[in-house]
């Protein structure tokens, strides 16, 4: 269906109007130009890195970074009752930490992290600031199991989270102005990807509209 779609053009420098003829009905479909491009980028980044096991390799910080994660007593009481899931859960991306309690509700004390993974993805950043999506993980795996954050959401994992912020980041805004050339790269990427109806963030890339006849 992506391969049928004919470029109108921009919209507002935010949407990229296109129509689509299909089994006799016309239907106009407006695609998100930066939740398109962030998902052509989500799904090289998966391509470029995630076959590279040596890349996932747990290493220790220089300097272990602790967390205090606010939360009440019985929050608090139901983290440490599922230490072990926790800590099953951050192994599985290459986390390594302690988890105890405090006053304000748990401290995280991080201690390994895949950095060269971070290192090699997040090229633009400092040490501190590639460091962010470790401590974002730790943060929600904890939570999760204090049932703070919606269950059905999931845990999530570094290295997912790592590719779909990076992919945001170098995304497309809203605000850019695109020629056809842009537009047709925008178009025919999002028809080879696998997942082409929505962003990293789950977002629907596209709205379709249907012309009364
Ligand atoms: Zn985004």
């Amino acid at each position: 269906m992506l391969e049928n779609l004919r470029i109108i053009g921009q919209v507002n420098a935010e949407f990229i109007a296109t129509s689509l003829v299909h089994e006799g009905n016309r239907y106009l479909v407006l695609l998100d130009q930066h939740a398109v491009d962030e998902r052509i980028r989500l799904e090289r980044l998966r391509l470029e890195f995630g076959n590279d096991k040596q890349l996932f390799k747990r290493e220790s910080l220089n300097f272990p970074i602790k967390l205090t994660i606010d939360m009440t007593e019985k929050h608090a009481k139901l983290v440490m009752s599922g230490l072990a899931g926790i800590h099953r859960d951050l192994q599985a991306s290459g986390i390594l930490c302690s988890i105890e309690r405090c006053a304000e509700g748990v401290t995280a004390l991080i201690r390994e992290a895949p950095l060269q993974m971070l290192r090699k993805i997040i090229k633009r950043d400092s040490y501190e600031n590639y460091l962010t999506p470790v401590k974002d993980v730790v943060t929600k795996t904890v939570l999760n199991e204090a049932n703070i954050t919606d269950r059905l959401s999931g845990r999530t994992m570094l290295f997912s989270h790592v590719l779909a912020t990076e992919a945001c980041a170098r995304a497309i805004k809203f605000g850019h102005a695109l020629d056809r050339q842009a537009m047709d790269n925008l178009l025919l990427g999002l028809a080879q990807c696998h997942l082409p109806f929505q962003c990293a963030h789950g977002r629907p890339t596209l709205q379709v509209v249907h012309y009364p006849n």
